[in-house]
């Protein structure tokens, strides 16, 4: 069992848990009664955590979720504008024919 992810955002730490479903990523959420005892226990403990059961998943887990945070936050897949190549959030180059992704 591995910690991926851990946030006061209940909802946040369900939905993180969807996408790992959704990739065949067996995931537990823990911590979910704690946050209502916010308050009378030190904040770092009552973080809603995500926990994978398989360790060797935890690397892609990791690798899912802070892609979907870069997608919450407002980057999007692209298409290249000189060959049609899709693109990663991540790139601002086409790794095809180089072209610059168009703003
Ligand atoms: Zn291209």
């Amino acid at each position: 069992m591995k910690r991926v992810f851990s946030s006061f955002d209940l909802v946040a730490v369900h939905h993180a848990r969807n996408l790992l479903q959704v990739e065949g990523i067996a995931a537990e959420v823990r911590n979910e009664l704690l946050g209502s005892a916010m308050g009378q226990l030190p904040p770092s403990e009552c973080q809603v955590e995500l926990w994978v059961l398989d360790d060797g998943e935890a690397e892609r887990a990791e690798r899912l979720l802070r892609h979907g945070a870069q997608r919450a936050a407002g980057a999007s897949p692209w298409r290249c504008s000189a060959c049609g190549e899709p693109g990663e959030p991540q790139f601002t180059q086409c790794w095809r024919c180089g072209a610059y992704r168009s703003a």
